[in-house]
């Protein structure tokens, strides 16, 4: 099979494509044909060998995609060749034809959504979710910032929110990222590279603040962060590419609480619970994964500078 083979941490560069032996299912796990695979900022960290989880060389990135189950091992009793399924992590990377997975990693892809769609839905709608449900416990009629709301995890975010009644805030750095915030159901849109955004999002929070916020550049956004806050507010940290400075006393002031998490520290209850909602979403259309660009595999290359430039527009998808 064709697949993304990384042999040595570096810059895109060292995203190879390769001719490599098709894996076969052993007991417990699931082979899948991969239509699509998910790009996501940390493949980009990984790639670097900069990132928490270092993998073992060589090695084929992605952990998010969907295709169609090829071949299923002893035991397996949740999917059958020719089911369509979504992938939340694997055993071999998605970046490829084909992706070996245990069978609690694959999950039903509803008819209606695509496999692009599908290969944009685990760690973005997972992020979101667990941001909003397991780390912040958001209510409806809560006041939403999702700062940094045109990429993946914010898109999802953005529909997890309405969805559940909460009064959406969203930012990006683009008209046509800000069209689109707006157009999957934010109540209010800001341009973040506008001198004067905070101050307008304070006013459109009635000059009470937001009782919670989405953080995905916390080492640019958190000390202001703060002061955006309504009583008893709290910002959860979900991206953040470097250190920044805070001014501990503006939480002091509102009883305010700064959270964080890598979607990997989620438990198996909570996992099952994400999907539970996912599936929710998908089948019901409250959850619809934008697609902003499909690429072929060989050029994961172009992908992984892409998703870390300025522009975002939902999900970048790489098509084996
Ligand atoms: P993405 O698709 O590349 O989107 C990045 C988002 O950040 C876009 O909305 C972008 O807006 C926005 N952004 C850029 N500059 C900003 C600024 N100054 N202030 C606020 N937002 C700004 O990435 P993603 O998949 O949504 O992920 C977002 C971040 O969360 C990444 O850093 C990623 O590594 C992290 N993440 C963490 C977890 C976790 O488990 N904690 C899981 C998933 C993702 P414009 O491009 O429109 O300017």
């Amino acid at each position: 099979m064709k697949a993304i083979v990384v042999r040595e941490f570096g810059g895109p560069e060292v995203l190879n494509l390769a001719e490599i032996p098709t894996p076969s299912p052993a007991a417990g796990q699931v082979l899948v044909r991969i239509h699509a695979a998910g790009v996501n900022p940390y493949d980009t960290y990984m790639r670097n060998g900069t990132y928490a989880i270092k993998p073992a060389l060589p090695y084929t990135p992605g952990s998010d995609g969907a295709g169609v189950v090829a071949a299923v091992g002893d035991g397996v009793k949740t999917v059958k060749p020719g089911d369509r399924v979504y992938l939340a992590k694997t055993l071999t990377g998605a970046y490829a034809e084909y992706a070996l997975t245990l069978e609690s990693q694959v999950h039903p892809l509803p008819e209606k959504v695509s496999y692009a769609q599908g290969a944009g839905v685990w760690v973005p709608y997972g992020t979101a979710y667990h941001a909003l449900s397991h780390c912040t416990r958001a209510r409806a009629g809560e006041k939403v910032l999702i700062h940094g709301a045109s990429g993946g995890v914010g898109i999802a975010a953005v529909q997890i929110a309405r969805a559940n009644g909460m009064v959406v805030f969203g930012t990006a750095g683009t008209e046509k990222g800000l069209e689109l915030v707006k157009r999957q159901g934010a109540d209010h849109v800001f341009n973040h590279t506008e001198p004067d955004y905070l101050e307008k999002i304070m006013q459109a929070s009635g000059g009470q603040g937001v009782d919670l916020i989405l953080e995905m550049l916390a080492n640019v956004n958190l000390g202001n962060d703060l002061k955006l806050l309504a009583f008893g507010g709290r910002v959860v940290v979900i991206g953040s590419r470097g250190e920044v400075t805070i001014a501990p006393r503006e939480l002091m002031m509102r009883r305010a609480a700064i959270l964080a998490f890598v979607l990997w520290s989620a438990t198996e209850a909570e996992e099952n619970e994400i999907h539970a909602a996912i599936h929710a979403g998908l089948t019901n259309g409250t959850l619809r994964p934008i697609v902003g660009q499909e690429m072929p595999l060989a050029e994961a290359a172009r992908a992984h500078q892409e998703i870390m430039q300025a522009g975002a527009f939902g999900k970048i998808v790489l098509v084996p």
